[in-house]
């Protein structure tokens, strides 16, 4: 199989760096964003700053001049599209050619200072380890065209079986040849058909199905420079897929695959990677350290460590959870504020909770086709709970119920924190899974804790951890009040996130459907179960005040 990618928009994700560049050259400014971003984004995409400036005077001019500098000399800022790399091991690891097709100008149009954009390409595909032969590429496999004409003529020579392109114009360009098939690579589209999709992700999937275990070990050696002997998957965590790796030399390792993130600004490989480090730095060693993480590929390579699950669990258990608090707790007191972003969804006050409730409860109910029994817990005793216990927790909420929690308050959240991430090791509790790590209160982290679906915690044990979280953020004197008008809003969250089964499209369902074929409706009667106890749970705590007293 002979497989030709374009290059620009394809494989470079300049997604970013037209903005950038528009602001770094003088062609925007930062008052421009409002008009140029139509969703209201902070970083405006290619589309949106072109339609922006050909609605300007001399607007021809001016986005070709930005295009010419974002293709030289400012593509530093752009970055390898998620998953490319990851595709062209996968071509490499299965004998199957690729070639890279570009049709670009020598210089960019009125760029005086004469960059070339080619040799500005090959030199980022270069700093990118693309070019090094790992993946069975190098510069000679690339070609760069005067013409959309000499590019389609070069796919007919080549023969290309595939040819993956973001431009419908090319595959329509006379001469394309008829007997290679053509993949539209288009983030925008709302069309996505069999060769029509929007991320590297689902182009993996179409040609090659699953990742192999041998593809993460390529992931590995292209990192390592060391042969892998074994790669065993280990049953998925949350959305990302987790292997055991042995190496030839004996050491063992788990690698992490992270979720697509091409449409996803959630950053978890990154925002994991930092907060391991992080803890490391701070004496923290009750998380496991971070070996290698590699952005382009997604994939990050932990520590191996020799542990059982946690199944049932002690009241040692929740004293070392709340010791790592603890710690926790410290060290946020002495980190600049401007060290990480915020939790991903971290509440800082009682309107984010209301407003997460609301999103998730609309995502639910614009379901196609709602499941008639869920329509009715939703309409009727979901509703009727969440008036209640929110006008409850305005009511008593300490201060203003949209005022956002004061940075001194606030504290480095791990998120997804309990024993459903941590495993028994000789050396004690380690913990795991910081995806979602940042800024947040810790009254949050204390309800969740409570009402996570993967723990099941004594009355004892619920107390005990609550009572310690009240000594640990005791210096906040609004912590306790804040804590009792939360938990049952939290528990709502929770009511709802038990039920993303029913979500179209849903990760959820995905990623079930990967491990148990066919039974999601079994799985749909039982998560309606689940939240329906939570609900009643929740309503008995409502009415006699938090389990926790
Ligand atoms: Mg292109």
């Amino acid at each position: 199989m002979i497989i030709g990618i374009d290059l620009d928009n394809t494989i470079i994700d300049y997604r970013n760096a037209f903005w950038v560049t528009a602001l770094k050259t003088g062609i925007l400014n930062e008052n421009n964003l409002e008009a140029v971003s139509e969703g209201g984004k902070s970083v405006p995409n290619k589309n949106e700053i072109k339609n922006y400036l050909l609605s300007c005077d001399n607007g021809d001019y001016q986005w070709e001049l930005l295009q010419g500098q974002v293709y030289g000399q400012y593509i530093d800022h752009a970055q390898i599209f998620p998953g490319a790399i990851n595709f062209l091991i996968h071509c490499h690891r299965r004998g199957e050619k690729v070639y890279i097709l570009s049709h670009k100008t020598e210089y960019g149009h009125h760029d005086k200072s004469k960059t070339p954009l080619r040799a500005a390409a090959l030199n980022f595909l270069e700093q990118n380890s693309i070019l090094q032969g790992d993946f069975g590429i190098t510069s000679e496999d690339i070609f760069f065209f005067d013409t959309c004409e000499e590019k389609v003529s070069k796919i007919a020579e080549l023969n290309c079986s595939y040819f993956i392109d973001d431009l419908q114009v090319v595959f329509e360009e006379p001469g394309f040849p008829d007997n290679t098939i053509k993949i539209l690579f288009d983030l925008q589209s709302k069309n996505l058909s069999g060769n029509c999709l929007n991320s590297w992700y689902k182009i993996n999937e179409l040609l090659f199905n699953d990742i192999k275990p041998t593809d993460v070990s390529a992931y590995v050696e292209s990192g390592l420079k060391e042969d892998v002997k074994t790669v065993k998957k280990i049953r998925g965590r949350g959305n990302s897929r987790v292997y055991k790796i042995e190496m030839k030399s004996g050491q063992k390792y788990i690698g992490k695959l992270y979720p697509d993130p091409t449409n996803d600004d959630r950053k978890r490989l990154e925002k994991e990677a930092k907060a391991c480090r992080f803890f490391h730095t701070h004496g923290i060693n009750s998380v496991s350290k971070i070996i290698r993480s590699d952005h382009n590929l997604n994939f990050g390579l932990y520590e191996w460590i020799k542990e059982s699950e946690i199944n049932e669990i002690t009241n040692d258990n929740i004293i070392d959870a709340t010791l790592f608090i603890k710690s926790l707790a410290i060290i946020s007191n002495n980190t600049p504020y401007e060290e990480f972003g915020l939790a991903s969804a971290a509440c800082l006050s009682g309107q984010m909770i209301e407003d997460q409730i609301r999103g998730r409860y609309r995502k639910l109910n614009k379901s196609e086709n709602l499941d008639p029994a869920l329509k009715g817990f939703l309409d009727k005793q979901f509703t009727l709970a969440f008036e209640k216990m929110l006008g409850n927790s305005k009511k008593f909420w300490p201060g203003d119920f949209d005022s956002q929690l004061s940075k001194e308050k606030q504290f480095l959240n791990p998120s997804d924190f309990g024993f459903h991430n941590a495993f028994q090791t000789e050396n004690g509790i380690k913990f795991f899974d910081f995806e979602y790590f940042g800024w947040d209160d810790p009254v949050k982290l204390t309800c969740d804790f409570l009402l996570h679906p993967g723990m099941t915690l004594t009355d004892g044990q619920q107390k005990l951890w609550s009572k310690r979280m009240k000594d640990i953020f005791s210096p906040d004197p609004s912590f306790k009040q804040r804590l009792d008008v939360s938990y049952c809003l939290y528990g709502l969250c929770w009511c709802l996130i038990q039920l993303n089964v029913f979500v179209d499209n849903a990760q959820e369902v995905k990623n079930y459907l990967v491990f148990e074929k066919n039974n999601v409706e079994h799985k749909k009667n039982e998560q309606l179960a689940k939240s329906k106890k939570l609900l009643a749970h929740l309503i008995e705590n409502y009415k006699h005040g938090l389990p926790s007293e």
